[in-house]
C-alpha cells in the first residue's frame, strides 16, 4: 500500500526586486521591479509533492502576520495537508529579500523568523498524531533549527518511516543527523561542506564516506548528488561494503530558472519512494521533475504536474494512479485528500499565467 509523503520544514515569503544593478554598501539604485513570491524550502517540497498528487502533509511554523496568511493559503490551494502548520503568536513569517542585478547574480539576506521557533517537542506532537508511519516518506531541509531536524529524523524513523533529508543549507550539520537519515540529497557544494572541504574530489568518493559502514554512523541507504544539468549520482554501497554509484542523467530542457529545482527534485523523489518504487526510478522522476521545474520562471510555479512529470517520463497514465491508495479513515485533514488533478492542472494553468503565486 502508498504511503504518504510528510514534509517538515520551512515557510517563507520572497521578496524580490530585479533593479537595473545590484548597490554597493551605502548606495541606493533605483528604476527597480518588485515581486512576491512563496518561498521556504519545505513549502516549495510540499507543493511539489502535491502537485503530483499524494498526499502530502506539511509541519511548519509562520508568524501571525499577513504574510504568514497568505502562506497559509497558498499551501491550502495547492492541495497540501496544513494540519501541522502552526501559527506562532508575536513572531515574524520567515522571509527572504533578494536583489537581482541584471545579470541575475543576487543578493540574499533571510530572516527566519517563525521557522527558528519550530521546536523539538511541537514536531515530535504533530509526527505521533500521525500515528504508524510504515510506507510513509519524512522529508526534512534544513531551514529550521539542527535539534529539530534531529528530533523529526528520529521519530520519523522510529515509527517506521522512510526518512529523506535534503541538507540545505549544508552549514553546521553533524555526523549525527545524517545518521538519522535513510537517504540524503545533496547538491555538489552542500557535498563539499558536509565533508568539510571546499572541492569534494571524486563525488563518488566523497558521497560514499558519508555511508554508514562497518560500525561508523553515516547515512542507511543512500547519498543522492544533484548535479543541475547533469542530473544526479546515486552513491550506496553494496554487500561487500563496497561503494556502488550509478549516473541518473537529466533529460535535456532548456532551462529558464534554476529556483526550485532541488525542491521539485526533493518532492518527486518522496513521492516516489511513498509510492513504493525504487530507488533507482525514484530518481529518475526526481531528476525529469528537477528538469521540468527550470523551464518555468518562479520556484513554486515551475513544479510540474503528474501529467507533466508522465508525458516526459514516457510512463502510461495509471503509473500515478495514486486512487488504489486512498489515506486511512483517520487520516488527519487539513484539506479534504481527493483526486485533485482536474483542479491542479487548473491551478496550475492560472498560476502560469502570473507573476505571483498569490
Ligand atoms: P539545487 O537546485 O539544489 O542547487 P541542482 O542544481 O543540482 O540542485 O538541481 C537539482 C536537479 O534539478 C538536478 O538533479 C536536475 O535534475 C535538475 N536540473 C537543474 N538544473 C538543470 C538544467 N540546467 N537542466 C536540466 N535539469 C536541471
Amino acid at each position: 500500500m502508498a504511503g504518504r509523503v510528510i514534509v517538515v520544514g520551512s515557510v517563507n515569503v520572497d521578496l524580490v526586486v530585479r533593479a537595473p544593478r545590484l548597490p554597493s554598501p551605502g548606495e541606493t539604485v533605483t528604476g527597480g521591479a518588485y515581486e512576491r513570491h512563496h518561498g521556504g524550502k519545505g513549502g516549495n517540497q510540499a507543493v511539489a509533492a502535491a502537485r503530483l498528487g499524494r498526499p502530502t502533509l506539511f509541519v511548519a511554523a509562520i508568524g501571525d502576520d499577513d504574510f504568514g496568511a497568505t502562506a497559509h493559503a497558498a499551501l491550502v490551494a495547492e492541495g497540501v495537508d496544513v494540519f501541522g502548520v502552526e501559527e506562532l503568536p508575536r513572531q515574524a513569517t520567515g522571509i527572504a529579500v533578494i536583489l537581482v542585478g541584471e545579470n541575475g547574480e543576487n543578493l540574499i539576506a533571510v530572516a527566519s523568523g517563525a521557522n527558528a521557533h519550530l521546536t523539538p517537542d511541537f514536531v515530535r506532537g504533530r509526527l505521533e498524531r500521525l500515528g504508524p508511519l510504515r510506507g510513509d516518506v519524512v522529508l526534512l531541509c534544513n531551514e529550521i533549527p539542527q535539534e529539530t531536524v534531529r528530533e523529526a529524523l528520529r521519530v520519523a524513523r522510529a515509527a517506521g518511516a522512510t526518512t529523506v533529508f535534503n541538507p540545505a543549507p549544508a552549514a553546521g550539520i553533524t555526523r549525527e543527523t545524517i545518521g538519522l537519515a535513510d537517504i540524503i540529497t545533496p547538491n555538489r557544494g552542500e557535498l563539499s561542506t558536509l565533508l568539510g572541504t571546499s572541492r569534494p574530489g571524486s563525488i563518488v568518493k566523497g558521497a560514499a564516506g558519508l555511508l554508514a559502514h562497518r560500525n561508523s554512523p553515516g547515512v542507511r541507504q543512500a547519498v543522492i548528488v544533484t548535479l543541475g544539468r547533469q542530473g544526479a549520482m546515486l552513491v550506496r554501497l553494496d554487500e561487500s561494503n563496497h561503494p556502488s554509484a550509478e549516473e541518473i542523467p537529466a533529460p535535456a530542457v532548456a532551462a529558464i530558472d534554476t529556483t526550485g529545482a532541488g525542491d521539485a527534485f526533493n518532492g518527486a523523489l518522496a513521492v516516489a519512494l511513498a509510492a513504493g518504487r525504487t530507488i533507482e526510478e525514484a530518481c529518475r522522476w526526481a531528476v525529469t521533475a528537477g528538469a521540468l521545474a527550470t523551464t518555468r520562471v518562479g520556484a513554486r510555479e515551475g513544479m510540474p504536474t503528474a501529467d507533466a512529470l508522465l508525458a516526459t517520463l514516457g510512463l502510461p497514465e495509471d503509473a500515478m494512479a495514486w486512487h488504489a491508495a486512498a489515506p486511512a479513515e483517520d487520516a488527519p485533514k487539513g484539506v479534504e485528500h481527493k483526486d485533485t488533478s482536474a483542479v491542479e492542472a487548473l491551478v496550475d494553468r492560472m498560476l502560469g499565467s502570473l507573476p505571483d503565486a498569490d
